[in-house]
């Protein structure tokens, strides 16, 4: 008789087995292990895809936000992953698994939400499958988008002494989270954060362009666990200095009480925001850029990735980052 286990492989550990047994492919130049495949097309463009997963108890409760803005974030989320490659998003396909009690005018909801978002990005939704499903709601999202051959920017370019940044701030959306979790509202702009992040496409465009980044993905699992898919594609380390980390000023706020929230920026997931390597210093203050960055810290020879106080000393994070099995 077999018996099934539960799972006990880690989620990377297990996306790895899947990618030693799928093996290579000579029409890619990119199969599984970053942000996006990445397919060579005719002249001078590459097509980027990704596909992600969404679903109710696991992604988002349905208490929580309006159905509009899930939709915008399922979409978003997606898009984020072309921005992550540096390039612009094109076809959206969306796969619904949809419980009996959910409404007509929900779905409707939803579905306008993820047009609306589709639309700011210049994107079009191009397919998709519907079906009931007889437990949560399940959503699968397929994005394409292109970059002109060779701008890609993957995991594995970083190297050692380039600086590391990051867009935007940290942290506001796993706070929004929390206080959710606790049934506190959070203020009108960290759940915006939550609700409706941002894909970095414009910034992850002008990067790639100007081939400013060696190294480059999207914040969704928390800086650390993400920066880690970086080191470990390049085979290099890192050295952040947690005063650099940029924080917004509710987040401020909230860590002037309680400091052990500083775990949030470092390990909370779904910012969305791009973390990228560059051999360019001050990149924050000699380039004018789509957004704003912050240099956080450096890439070095020795492996691993550690977080510095003011005070030299090594700082200890509490939180690891978001594993769908562990
Ligand atoms: P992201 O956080 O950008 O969604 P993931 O951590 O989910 O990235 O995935 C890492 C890599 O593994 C990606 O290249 C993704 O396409 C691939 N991957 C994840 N799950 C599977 C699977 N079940 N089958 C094939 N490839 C997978
Ligand atoms: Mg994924």
């Amino acid at each position: 008789m077999v018996v099934h286990k539960k799972a006990g492989l880690k989620e990377f550990e297990l996306i790895r087995w899947i990618q030693r047994q799928a093996g290579c492919s000579s029409h890619l130049t990119m199969g599984i292990g970053d942000d996006c495949s990445i397919q060579p097309q005719q002249e001078g463009q590459d097509l980027l895809t990704s596909t992600d997963l969404f679903i109710e108890g696991v992604h988002f409760r349905r208490d929580w936000s309006s159905w509009f803005d899930l939709g915008r974030k399922a979409a978003a989320v997606n898009i984020s992953d072309i921005a992550a490659m540096g390039g612009t998003p094109q076809s959206l396909f969306l796969a619904i698994g949809r419980p009996n009690e959910m409404s007509d005018a929900e779905v409707e909801e939803f579905i306008s939400g993820f047009l609306a978002e589709v639309e700011i990005h210049g994107a079009v939704l191009a397919g998709g499958d519907t079906c009931s499903s007889p437990g949560p709601l399940l959503i699968s999202v397929t994005v394409q988008g292109t970059v002109a051959t060779t701008e890609a920017i993957c995991r594995e370019g970083a190297s050692y002494g380039d600086a590391i940044y990051v867009s935007g701030s940290l942290g506001d959306s796993a706070l929004a989270l929390q206080l959710l979790k606790e049934g506190q509202q959070p203020d009108p702009y960290l759940a915006g954060r939550f609700h409706t992040p941002t894909p970095q496409v414009a910034l992850g465009r002008e990067l790639s362009k100007r081939q400013l980044a060696t190294a480059m993905l999207d914040v969704s699992d928390g800086l650390l666990a993400d920066l880690n898919h970086i080191l470990t594609a390049s085979g290099v380390g890192a050295e952040l200095d947690l005063a650099k980390i940029p924080l917004s000023e509710p987040f401020q706020s909230a860590l002037s009480e309680n400091f052990s929230l500083i775990d949030l920026a470092l390990a909370g997931g779904e910012d969305y925001e791009l973390v990228f390597t560059s051999p360019l210093k001050d990149l924050d203050s000699q380039i004018e850029l789509e957004s704003a960055v912050r240099q956080i810290g450096i890439i070095s020879l020795e492996p691993g990735l550690r977080v510095r106080q003011k005070s030299g000393e090594l700082y200890h994070c509490q939180r690891g980052g978001f594993d769908h099995f562990t």
